[in-house]
């Protein structure tokens, strides 16, 4: 089993998405075990764009990403790292397949939606800045011996 971290970013939340968004993964039984609306620190935002520093789009994702509240995520289910990537679709919403949520909704780079962990220790360290491990909830899923 496995873990990853998404965020729906400010421009999903204004547009009134985080319900088709957070649909597409409970479909699929994807199963969450974080969940918090927030708005991004410049602290927090930092830290989770550390590994981008520096790149020229870096000042505008951030600007971005602090313009509005988010919700951020914990999710659970076998390789859900991959899997969830494979729901967002690519990084260039020009780029991202037809059904994905990219490709379906998604226009600019930086204004692509959604943010989801690209490996195990990013995963880890993302999550962090935003849970605690308190924060996680252990629970069955109904649906978890059907898929
Ligand atoms: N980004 C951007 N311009 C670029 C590359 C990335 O604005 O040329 C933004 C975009 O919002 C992306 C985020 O920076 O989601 C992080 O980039 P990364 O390469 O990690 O893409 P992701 O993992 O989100 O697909
Ligand atoms: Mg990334």
């Amino acid at each position: 089993m496995e873990r990853t971290f998404i965020i729906l970013k400010p421009n999903a939340v204004r547009r009134g998405l985080i319900g088709e968004i957070l649909k597409r993964f409970e479909q699929r039984g994807i199963k969450i075990v974080g969940l918090k609306f927030l708005w991004m620190t410049q602290e927090q935002c930092e830290k989770l764009y550390e590994p981008h520093k520096g790149k020229p789009f870096y000042e505008e994702l951030v600007n971005f990403m602090m313009s509005g509240p988010v919700v951020a995520m914990v999710v659970e289910a076998p390789r859900v790292i991959e899997m969830v990537r494979h729901i967002v679709g690519a990084t260039d919403p020009l780029k991202a397949e037809a059904g994905t949520i990219r490709g379906e909704f998604a226009l600019t780079v930086t204004k692509n939606l959604i943010h989801a962990s690209d490996s195990v220790e990013n995963a880890e360290r993302e999550m962090s800045i935003f849970f605690s491990p308190e924060d996680l909830i252990e629970y069955k899923l109904d649906i978890q011996d059907d898929i």
